[in-house]
C-alpha cells in the first residue's frame, strides 16, 4: 500500500480503516472464549483493574535510560536523539501490555486506551514547550511485523489513535493533529533465514513522505530504544522533524520510579 497519507482537523488514519470493521468481529469471537481477568493482578471480570491501569500516570522523560538514543557531543555530553515520555515501568504495567498484545481484546482497547487520552489530555508541562509550540503534529506509530497488523494485535496503532485525539483537544496544543501509519510493515524473523541474519533486525522503510509538520512517535514498550532509534534514522534521512516519543511502558532502572 502506497497511499498517501490522509489529513484532516480529526486523527485518521491510511492503514487500518478498512481492515477493522472485519477484525472488530473476530476479536469478539475470540473474546467469548477467554473470560475477562486482569492480567496485573487476576482480578476477575474486568480486563483489567482500576488499581493495575492506575500504574499509568503523569508523563515521565525516560529517554537517558535509553542507550540507543544517546548521542556524544563533540564536547563530551551525551545527549539523547529525542525525549521519550513514558506512562508507566514496565515493571508495572508489563503483564498488561503482554495480555494485550497476545491476543485480540476489545475491551483492553478500550481500558488502556481511555487511560492514555486521560493523561494525555491533562498532562500539564510534562511534554514541554515543543508539544504546545507545534501546529501540526503527525502522531505516527512504531511499526511491528506483519502478522500483529492482520491479527488485529498492532496495539501501537490503537495507542497513536488516542493519543493523537487527545492532542487534538488540548487548548494549548497544535492545529492539526493526525494519526498515521507511517511506517511499512517491519518483516523479521522469517523462517529459514540463518542464525546470523535472524540477528540482524529488518530495517525501517517509510511508506509515504509528510509535507511538513512535526512527528510523535508512539510505541507500546521502550526497553533500550533501538527501534526508536531505527525509526529515528528513516524519519530523519528523509529530512522529517520529531518532537519525541511517547510509550506506555520503558524500562526503568529500579528505585528511579518517582
Ligand atoms: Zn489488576
Amino acid at each position: 500500500m502506497t497511499s498517501a497519507p490522509q489529513r484532516g482537523s480529526s486523527p485518521s488514519r491510511s492503514l487500518s480503516e478498512p481492515t477493522r470493521p472485519i477484525l472488530g468481529k473476530l476479536s469478539e469471537v475470540v473474546e467469548t472464549f477467554f473470560p475477562a481477568q486482569c492480567p496485573g493482578c487476576g482480578q476477575w471480570d474486568t480486563a483489567a483493574c482500576d488499581a493495575c491501569l492506575e500504574a499509568m500516570g503523569e508523563p515521565m522523560e525516560v529517554a537517558h535510560f535509553l542507550p540507543h538514543l544517546s548521542r556524544i557531543t563533540p564536547d563530551g555530553d551525551d545527549i539523547p536523539l529525542f525525549p521519550v515520555w513514558a506512562l508507566s515501568s514496565y515493571e508495572e504495567m508489563g503483564a498488561v501490555i503482554r495480555a494485550w498484545k497476545a491476543r485480540p481484546n476489545s475491551m483492553l482497547d478500550k481500558l488502556v486506551g481511555d487511560r492514555v487520552d486521560q493523561l494525555v489530555r491533562k498532562a500539564a508541562g510534562s511534554f514541554g514547550e515543543a508539544l504546545d509550540d507545534a501546529t501540526t503534529i503527525h502522531v505516527v506509530p512504531a511499526p511491528s511485523r506483519p502478522a500483529r497488523y492482520r491479527a488485529d494485535t498492532y496495539v501501537t496503532g490503537t495507542i497513536a489513535d488516542r493519543v493523537a485525539g487527545a492532542l487534538a483537544t488540548r487548548s494549548s496544543g497544535p492545529d492539526l493533529v493526525t494519526s498515521i501509519d507511517l511506517f511499512a510493515p517491519r518483516k523479521g524473523r522469517q523462517r529459514g533465514r540463518s542464525r546470523r541474519d535472524r540477528h540482524k533486525r529488518a530495517p525501517v522503510r517509510l511508506r509515504a513522505d509528510l509535507d511538513g509538520g512535526q512527528i510523535l512517535l508512539v510505541d507500546d514498550v521502550a526497553t533500550t530504544g533501538a527501534t526508536l532509534d531505527d525509526c529515528w534514522q528513516a524519519l530523519h534521512q528523509r529530512k522529517h522533524s520529531i518532537l519525541g516519543a511517547l510509550c506506555i511502558a520503558a524500562v526503568i532502572p529500579r528505585g528511579t520510579v518517582p
